[in-house]
């Protein structure tokens, strides 16, 4: 966490720099942004004022031109279909029945990208819809097309703007993503994209609830998504501001294991996208410093083959970035071979702690676990690995 004089203050402005280079950028736009104040739950009849806010559409399509005409590639998650849809049905309030709201996303996504259409024609941008479930990212295959046509897309200069799919996904069937937080990360993180800009009515991430604590800061960096930075958003299961940090927590954690930065920030100040990637230190950057990024995620999204029960000690020099070696291990279980992924269990509580890429098979593993370095080569061979795995293949889990 980063605050003002703090030793963090050289790496946030290092990063904070970094934004201009990123070439792929995804926009999340919650529908708190994208509607007119009033609207977000349907509260205007149809054919009454309100509804999406053009004029701030206007103003996002104007900002998406300039970014790809600097050569960045955009792509855009919105939210506002069940909005849109309850206003269309004339429904007063917020719309919470699950079944009425996939009638008013039915509706209310034909209504939403057809201002998308028209805002972003003006800039003679073409905007492309996607809607998807969870599935999408579960099954490979599904996910292979998925990621093909948004790659098609985006050479064809097309931007690709995707919503969930709410009239198929629901949490009782276990494909919804539940909110457009964590499907922008997901997309982020599938598009290998650089930068994830969260836009909503929440500015930013602050050192304690801002609705309770008057002296609540903001706080603009933040290096590590830490169990203290959940804490400091009022705990993983809270919410606060008028949305949801938790979710948005949540994104940035899906987003960092890809290495893609995140910032929220308030999706109505002027230029904000621009303004981010100018260097202003606009509402919390969180970093995201993994250098092996896809590697690093792989592992962390691989099944394990077998899992190896480490001591304390193992695990103590591993958290301080060495290697896993033979010495710690006290035993193996499962069959695997050389490069495969393998669980770290710890000793005792039986706890998994971390995934590692195996420098070594199963049965070579069963030979040499609890022996010390210069006893592994000559069980071995000297050919044979002598450490089991480097930090730099070795994720740690639940961080
Ligand atoms: N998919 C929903 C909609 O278009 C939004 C979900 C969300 O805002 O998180 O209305």
């Amino acid at each position: 966490m980063a605050s003002e004089g703090s030793d963090d203050q050289v790496p946030a402005a290092a990063a904070r720099a970094s934004l201009a280079s990123a070439n792929r950028i995804v926009i999340k736009i919650g529908t708190a942004t994208i509607m007119k104040k009033g609207e977000a739950g349907g509260t205007a009849r149809p054919g009454s004022a309100g509804g999406v806010d053009v004029e701030y559409l206007h103003h996002m399509a104007s900002e998406v031109a300039a970014l790809t005409r600097s050569g960045k590639q955009v792509i855009i998650v919105t939210s506002g279909a069940i909005g849109m849809g309850a206003r269309e049905l004339g429904i007063p309030k917020k719309v919470r029945e699950l079944r009425m709201r996939q009638a008013c996303a039915a509706i209310g996504q034909i209504a939403l990208m057809d201002e998308y259409r028209r805002a972003f024609g003006v800039f003679g941008l073409l905007p492309a819809q996607l809607l998807v479930t969870r599935d999408a990212w579960d099954n490979r295959s599904a996910y292979l097309n998925l990621r093909a046509s948004v790659e098609t897309l985006l050479e064809a200069g097309a931007v690709p703007v995707f919503n969930e799919n709410d009239v198929v996904s629901t949490a009782e069937i276990g494909n919804a993503f539940g909110d457009n937080d964590q499907l922008s990360a997901y997309v982020a993180s599938k598009a290998d994209a650089e930068l994830l800009v969260i836009l909503s009515d929440i500015d930013a991430l602050y050192d304690a609830d801002p609705r309770s604590n008057p002296g609540a800061r903001p706080i603009p960096y933040v290096s590590e998504l830490s169990p203290a930075i959940i804490a400091a958003a009022g705990g993983a299961g809270s919410e606060f501001s008028t949305g949801g940090m938790a979710t948005k927590l949540k994104a940035v954690e899906i987003a960092g294991d890809a290495g893609c930065k995140v910032v929220i920030a308030d999706g109505r100040l002027p230029g904000v996208v621009s303004r981010i990637l100018a260097g202003e230190p606009i509402g919390t950057l969180f970093d995201a410093p993994l250098g092996l990024r896809n590697r690093q995620r792989w592992i962390k999204n691989s099944s394990p083959l077998g899992s190896l029960i480490i001591d304390g000690g193992a695990l103590e020099a591993i958290r301080a970035k060495n290697s896993l070696l033979p010495r710690g291990i006290k035993a193996v279980e499962g069959s695997f071979e050389r490069g495969d992924i393998v669980l770290l269990k710890l000793e005792g509580s039986g706890e998994a702690v971390a995934k590692i890429v195996s420098t070594l098979s199963s049965s070579e593993l069963a030979r040499v676990a609890g022996l010390r370095s210069d006893e592994v080569g000559e069980a071995l061979g000297s050919g044979a690995a002598k450490v089991v795995a480097r930090p730099e293949e070795t994720v740690f889990l639940g961080e």
